[in-house]
């Protein structure tokens, strides 16, 4: 199959951007218009949600208008059965999903992975295929996919940036979320940016109420547990975390309803990401974003801020912070550009540098520098 060449959706950003590819799934050649409705409603409901909406200028939406010769997707057979778990888990009630359908398709995307029957993935043979097709296609960074599979039955999945469902493909440069065309559109667009979520913006599942899923991705995937504390989910409360996460009660998540957990209250799915979700995700776009000018020094005085002992007697901390939270391995110059010695794991520096400025040289922005 030659690869098809994606055909960007908006007029172009030229300059700091990331690239997100939109690509059709069991759709028929006379099927494509819906495709490329969808395709609208998946970038439309990103750009609808902070921090996609401010960013919008830093984000390039492209179509991949991939044609199958079957109409739907498939559904792996049933491998084994899960250990203390029902044989196939089921909590969307899509029976009718439960034994192997197959089906020809562009990507080979698939209800039951991990046994778990509304769980998305793709074959190795096809996933290595997205790699080869548009693994460069970001001029050096990650692109990110989000595949439209052509059934309205409800079902998702999503890999990590860098982590891929088929651990043979090591360090992918493609970071993919599948989802189907599940009605009505408000479940659409949580269903799509719930997916982005994980595959762009690094972020774990927060949910926590179903065992079932918990034993099934224990089974199945247990390479995914790997890579236990994510950017939202962590096996120690930070402070001020929620318990609950990831599928089991032990674990903390960072919100307590944000769309990575997706708890469906009064007939509504939470629409966007809550704090701290929303920075992560920005800095998720600042990390992937290529052609950005650099912001330059930054030069901010730390004379006397929140000091709070007399000068003889002051050994000042100095705390740099991105976007609210300490940055770690950062340089930190005094206004003769002199390097400051900073402690990147304790985030602090001892300064003697009393009515002086500092000169703070990033790969990204500093926000605010605060002596304690
Ligand atoms: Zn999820």
């Amino acid at each position: 199959m030659s690869v098809i060449t994606p055909v960007l959706m908006h007029t172009e950003n030229v300059e700091c951007h990331f690239r997100v590819l939109i690509i059709a799934e069991g759709f028929k050649d006379t099927e494509m218009s819906t495709f490329d409705t969808y395709a609208d409603k998946a970038m439309d409901a990103i750009l609808d949600i902070e921090p996609f909406d401010s960013n919008s200028s830093k984000i390039n939406f492209y179509k991949v208008s991939s044609e199958s010769v079957d109409s739907g997707i498939a559904t792996r057979a049933a491998v084994d059965v899960c250990e203390d778990c029902e044989d196939i888990v089921d909590p969307g009630g899509n029976y009718n999903q439960l034994y192997e359908v197959t089906k020809d398709t562009h990507w080979d995307c698939a209800f039951n992975r991990a046994n778990s029957s509304y769980y998305l993935g793709m074959s190795l043979t096809k996933r290595q295929k997205l790699e080869d097709d548009y693994g460069d296609f970001a001029g050096g960074n990650r692109v990110f996919a989000i595949i439209i599979c052509n059934t309205t039955s409800w079902g998702g999945g999503a890999e990590f940036p860098g982590l891929c469902e088929h651990t043979s493909i090591t360090n992918p440069k493609v970071s993919v979320a599948i989802i189907n065309k599940v009605t009505p559109d408000a479940h659409f667009n949580f269903l799509v940016t719930h997916e982005f979520g994980h595959s762009f913006g690094d972020l774990d599942d927060e949910y926590f109420e179903d065992a079932e899923i918990a034993c099934a991705i224990e089974e199945h995937e247990n390479f995914l547990w790997v890579y236990a504390n994510r950017l939202n989910v962590k096996d120690t409360n930070p402070g001020g975390w929620y318990a609950g996460a990831r599928y089991v009660s032990s674990k903390w998540r960072a919100t307590d309803n944000d769309l990575m957990r997706g708890k469906y209250v009064s007939g509504a799915y939470p629409v966007g990401f809550d704090s701290p979700n929303e920075s992560l995700v920005q800095d998720r776009i600042d990390d992937e974003a290529v052609l950005c000018p650099s912001p330059g020094n930054q030069t901010f005085t730390i004379s006397a801020i929140g000091r709070t002992t007399a000068a003889s007697a002051c050994n000042d901390s100095l705390t740099v912070t991105k976007y609210g939270r300490p940055v770690v391995g950062q340089t930190i110059y005094d206004d003769t550009f002199k390097t400051i010695p900073f402690d990147g794991d304790n985030k602090y520096y001892k300064t003697s540098y009393k009515n002086r400025s500092a000169k703070v040289s990033p790969s990204g922005e500093v926000l605010s520098l605060t002596l304690c």
